[in-house]
């Protein structure tokens, strides 16, 4: 199955992917590890890339398409592959759609973690860390025994500019407005599964599931 799954950040993207790639038994193909794995091997492309990427540039998508062809293009992409990170704008979409074509290959689905900002905000402004011993917690997922205090030694928590509700609603519209015009391209052409994302991990990764075994009978 030749899939590629999309979420904001927070959405828990992430665990889904590991379930899915578990589950199909497919390689989940990030776009970091992409391009890692294309400079280790010294690829005329890897090479490239590293070029700008020394040089603090941006990867022109001429370069990245090129990689993911060549990866998608080995041997263990032949059951499929999810895909994560990639691509990240309408002409990146319809780039990948030319050269799965020239792979003699298509895309089946384009999953989408979807959780309402208001609750990605909640989830990505919960952190909380000891200035003393560097602990980290979350008001949501993993909260101190008492309020506001480390477990270990007492110190009060901090928030870091990273997480505070200012920074995290700026990342998070930034990242909306990149999304909405590839949600509405994969839609029109049929490709897009929608999940809710607000709901336990395992129960989303279920309706995944589900939705993948009734849409491939
Ligand atoms: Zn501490």
């Amino acid at each position: 199955m030749n899939l590629i799954l999309m979420g904001l950040p927070g959405a828990g993207k992430g665990t889904q992917a590991e379930k899915i790639v578990e589950k199909y038994q497919i390689p989940h193909i990030s776009t970091g590890d992409m391009f890692r794995l294309a400079i280790k091997e010294g690829t005329e492309l890897g090479n490239k890339a590293k070029a700008f990427m020394d040089q603090g540039e941006l990867v022109p998508d001429e370069v990245t398409i090129g990689i993911v062809k060549e990866r998608l293009s080995m041997d263990d992409c032949q059951k499929g592959f999810l895909l994560d990170g990639f691509p990240r704008t309408v002409a990146q979409a319809e780039a990948l759609e030319n050269l799965l074509t020239d792979i003699n290959e298509s895309l089946d689905y384009v999953i989408h973690v979807n959780v309402p900002s208001d609750q990605l905000i909640e989830r990505l402004t919960g952190r909380r860390i000891c200035p003393t011993c560097g602990t980290a917690y979350h008001l949501l997922f993993n909260p101190p025994k008492e309020a506001g205090k480390c477990d270990k030694d007492g110190a009060e928590l901090i928030q870091r500019k990273d997480d505070k509700p200012d920074t995290v609603e700026k990342r998070l519209e930034v990242n909306l407005e990149q999304t909405k015009p590839m949600l509405d391209f994969y839609n029109d052409k049929g490709y897009l599964i929608s999940v809710d994302g607000d709901q336990d991990i395992n129960q989303v990764f279920e309706d995944i599931d589900t939705k993948l075994g009734e849409l491939s009978k």
